[in-house]
């Protein structure tokens, strides 16, 4: 798979499957959803970095963990989060609305709102050639987000809204979910040849202890099956189907 590696944004593996993400332009880091701060602050010392912002897409515990500590040490950092999580999220410091474009690292940052893992997520979308989409916990590869607090529908329209981004966005996601979401959509679809490669692919990704994850959008609607389901009832069956399947 080609992955283009116009940015600089690494992957640190925390917990049982949690990933934060840093992305680092000159000497500037701006971390997405911090779990925990240790492994944060270990790598932004070694590789002497200044914590810039902390991005949020939604309120719960191992997507927020860290942020109270990374900010009592670098104090003028930029915590964003969406306005209607300020009492979830309230160390936020920015709150931002759906649609909203902010500058970050020099480059233009859009906000969307992918509602139905929770009744807030939003989503930060970095535009121009080369795309990016941090999507916390609404899409996985192979796999969407458990419903927690939206509806079905929302949940479908959210990914509505990620299929009609720009084929080229390269999806970072915050969990390793990779591997389990591939097997459950095989038992759905034995035959598929598209999904059998991707377990290929993903088995050899992690022997070599890598992430499966950043993920081509163009490439994931052709195995996801959430993202292939044609309308809101097959989407439904499926996310009923895999809430069970675990
Ligand atoms: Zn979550």
């Amino acid at each position: 798979m080609e992955f283009n590696k116009a940015r600089n944004i690494i992957g640190l593996r925390v917990l049982n499957d949690n990933v934060i993400w840093l992305w680092i332009k000159d000497k500037s880091v701006v971390v997405v959803d911090p779990s925990v701060h240790e492994p944060v602050i270990r790598y932004i010392d070694e590789n002497n970095l200044h914590l810039k912002a902390i991005l949020q897409t939604h309120h719960h515990s191992d997507h927020i963990g860290g942020t109270k500590s990374l900010i009592e040490r670098w104090q003028d950092v930029e915590v964003i989060a969406s306005s209607k999580e300020k009492r979830r999220i309230p160390l936020q410091n920015i709150s931002v609305k759906d649609g909203q474009t902010l500058n970050i690292l020099g480059e233009e940052v859009k906000i969307i709102e992918v509602l139905g893992h929770t009744s807030s997520h939003i989503a930060f979308f970095l535009n121009g050639k080369n795309p990016v989409l941090f999507i916390g916990d609404t899409l996985f590869s192979g796999g969407c987000g458990r419903i927690f607090e939206g509806t079905y529908q929302q949940m479908y329209s959210s990914l509505e809204r990620i299929k009609s981004l720009p084929k080229n966005t390269l999806i970072y996601c915050a969990h390793e979910y990779t591997k389990a979401n591939i097997l459950w959509a095989l038992n759905l679809k034995p035959k598929d040849q598209d999904i059998k490669n991707k377990l290929l692919e993903v088995e050899k990704k992690l022997s070599l202890n890598e992430l499966t994850i950043p993920f081509l959008l163009d490439e994931e609607m052709k195995i996801n099956l959430f993202l292939r389901a044609k309308d809101l009832e097959e989407f439904s069956f499926l996310r009923a189907n895999k809430d069970l399947w675990v």
